[in-house]
């Protein structure tokens, strides 16, 4: 009985050393794999040519972790995602297999003439100035986790506008809405969602006076259209540390908040990565 006993637990656990959640994953989502393997060292994962490192679970021993973000141009289809690590020198491989599902975000149709859609040679080269800035950032990989516990929201207010809204300008599919809009009247107070590291506190072009926050591991949290900036780049920020007021800079109809996530190097919708951290407990 008892042998039966610990054959089945054993079972048990080869059969949970590799998670990943959710199985199915929809387009500009984030899907999270978990490890549990003792006596390795290394482990990282490639997806769709993405290389990707696991990270150690805070305060837990064995146990791993990587958030793999689907771009939301992704074909849908299925991926197999390699895992590889190193025991006793050598090198072992593992597959798994994530399905890429349609978000079936809806379209916004918009018709603007031609002369509102082309940005003159001066704006052209500050955008991609900025561009570039922007992704030198995110593409970068901090080694520490700077999380305090779960993420919060940004505001506390209604969404206008949700993550994803595929943008249609003239009949062809130009953009998609890269975050999410909460409602705020200029001078609402913006919190930090969680802890981090200040690495963008400027005005934009586009995104207005912008704030981006590092919370490690490649993962970055955006805030646009600020009126006021409260925090500078380079400084450490609290969870709900008020780091600047809500507003209506940079190219926009109206006040509000645009709240954005990036995850090594990829935008995703922020609620679901939010949602999908805050249940795995990845602090
Ligand atoms: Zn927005």
């Amino acid at each position: 009985m008892k042998k039966i006993l610990i054959i089945l637990i054993n079972f048990f656990i080869v059969l949970n050393a590799l998670e990943i959640k959710p199985k199915n994953v929809e387009n500009a989502n984030t899907a999270i794999l978990i490890l549990e393997e003792k006596n390795i060292k290394n482990p990282k994962l490639t997806f769709d040519k993405q290389n990707i490192d696991f990270f150690s679970f805070p305060n837990k021993k064995n146990k791993y972790y990587a958030l793999v973000p689907v771009s939301y141009y992704k074909d849908k289809k299925d991926y197999r995602i390699i895992i590889s690590y190193l025991r006793d020198k050598k090198k072992i491989f593992k597959g798994v297999t994530l399905s890429v599902i349609d978000g079936n975000y809806k379209s916004e149709i918009i018709n603007v003439s031609k002369g509102k859609v082309t940005l003159s040679k001066k704006n052209k080269a500050r955008v991609d100035k900025e561009y570039k800035e922007a992704m030198n950032i995110y593409n970068s990989v901090s080694p520490n986790l700077y999380l305090n516990g779960k993420f919060i929201y940004p505001i506390d207010s209604k969404i206008t506008s949700n993550f994803g809204t595929k943008r249609v300008y003239n009949g062809s599919l130009k953009s998609y809405h890269s975050g999410t809009d909460f409602k705020a009247k200029i001078g609402t107070k913006i919190k930090a969602v969680n802890d981090g590291i200040v690495v963008l506190s400027k005005h934009r072009f586009y995104a207005g006076n912008s704030i981006v926050i590092d919370h490690g591991q490649g993962i970055y949290s955006c805030y646009y259209h600020l009126s006021k900036l409260k925090f500078k780049k380079g400084q450490k920020v609290k969870k709900g540390d008020i780091i600047g007021l809500s507003g209506d800079t940079g190219r926009v109809t109206g006040p509000h908040l645009h709240f954005a996530f990036r995850i090594h190097g990829i935008q995703v919708d922020p609620l679901q990565l939010i949602t999908l951290v805050n249940k795995n407990n990845i602090y």
